[in-house]
């Protein structure tokens, strides 16, 4: 169906940060799959792993056992806190699992969630209804009621919006879609302390955050905080499609068997890509790779924001970067395009940029160069 605005390319095959189209032409993917491919595309790990496991065992349905589930989830807990895991297979469907365990765990009285102006959580109903943004909600109202908006950094509108009924509060410690918004330290800190005043679950989407974006595993990192629930997907499965919705040990029992469910969740091929992403991230030493590069492509793009007016901000953290626009950016994606760099804009005017955690300067350097160019083609004289 045409529920995509799509470019005119076709790609046939990919590797690390370089992709080729169906006529042979190369790209520097400076944007690989919407944040799914933080190693890059098909990286050697992820490809073996895969391999490996589609000889011996593809599906078991989740009322048996396979190895590698738990295996994941303990890597999950490793990286992040003590917790359950819950496996589903999209990002959308992790924050579903996280409303219907925060309902459970409201008992029938406490089914609010509050949520942050241009957040973004997914397309399902609840998903969408959790969504600060009405141009992905038009027409398609009446949705999930119980959820209220307020501002991203300002926690009196917060706490005013909490009442007896609140149960959640859902937010990303870096709006993505939303046009790259940073939740700010204090900020957060003080959300940790509301909700633990008042027992109200802090759920964490961590979908595109997740998995070393940010230069840590895991975005909540940076703040010195816990969440009680972290939801992921994108880049868990190393380019194959997973969700999870992570729990604290002290809730995730609210769920009983029966209450949710998920029919190819937490299969054995993808639990596979999934332990070799966290194989690779580890032995590769991306996290410091990402925090490096992280600066350096801040550096490269501080550079360009002195010479083009029209820029009015660089927002970011590891490496995952806006640059803030006086002007839509759409042409000058195009224009990258058509000089072999994937970007991306959001938000109209957010020229939004997440190369793999394993790029290097030479790579940078390229792209910085054919966006220099397309910032320059761009620029009213
Ligand atoms: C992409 C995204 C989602 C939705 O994930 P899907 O796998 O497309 O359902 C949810 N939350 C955030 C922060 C995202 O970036």
């Amino acid at each position: 169906m045409g529920t995509y605005t799509r470019s005119p390319l076709i790609f046939v095959k990919a590797k690390g940060s370089k992709l080729i189209d169906i006529d042979g032409k190369e790209y520097l993917d400076f944007f690989p799959g919407w944040g799914v491919n933080n190693l890059g595309h098909c990286h050697p790990k992820v490809v073996s792993a895969v391999k490996d496991q589609i000889n011996k065992l593809i599906f078991i349905p989740n009322n048996l056992y396979h190895p590698h589930q738990a295996k994941l989830a303990k890597e999950i807990n490793f990286w992040s806190f003590d917790s359950k895991v819950f496996f589903c297979n999209s990002g959308a469907e992790a924050n579903e699992a996280a409303f219907k365990l925060s309902r459970i765990f409201g008992q029938g009285k406490r089914y609010e969630i509050i949520a942050f102006n241009n957040s973004f959580h997914g397309r399902t109903f609840g998903a969408l209804s959790a969504t600060g943004q009405e141009k992905y909600k038009k027409g398609f109202e009446p949705l999930l009621p119980g959820f209220k908006f307020v501002e991203l950094n300002n926690l009196q509108t917060v706490k005013d919006a909490c009442s007896t009924n609140t149960v959640g509060i859902i937010l990303e410690l870096i709006q993505g879609e939303g046009g790259i918004n940073i939740a700010k330290k204090d900020f957060v800190l003080g959300l940790r302390k509301l909700c633990d005043d008042k027992n109200i679950l802090l759920i964490i989407d961590e979908v595109q955050t997740g998995m070393g974006r940010t230069g840590e595993m895991f975005c909540f990192k940076h703040y010195g905080i816990t969440p009680d629930i972290m939801t992921l997907a994108k880049s868990l499965g190393g380019g194959l499609p997973v969700g999870a919705m992570i729990a604290s040990r002290k809730i995730a029992d609210t769920l009983k068997p029966g209450m949710h469910a998920s029919t190819f969740g937490g299969s054995p091929i993808i639990c596979r890509a999934a332990l070799a992403t966290f194989k690779a991230i580890q032995e590769e030493k991306l996290l410091t790779n990402a925090k490096k590069m992280g600066d350096y492509l801040f550096t490269s793009l501080s550079k360009l924001k002195e010479k083009y007016k029209f820029i009015k901000e660089i927002r970011g953290l590891g490496l995952m970067w806006g640059i803030e626009l006086e002007k839509p950016g759409k042409s000058i994606v195009e224009f990258c395009f058509s000089k072999g760099l994937i970007i991306n804009c959001t938000h109209d005017v957010v020229l939004r940029l997440m190369p793999a955690l394993n790029i290097d300067k030479k790579k940078i350097d390229l792209g910085i160069k054919i966006l220099d160019n397309a910032l320059e083609n761009a620029n009213p004289r």
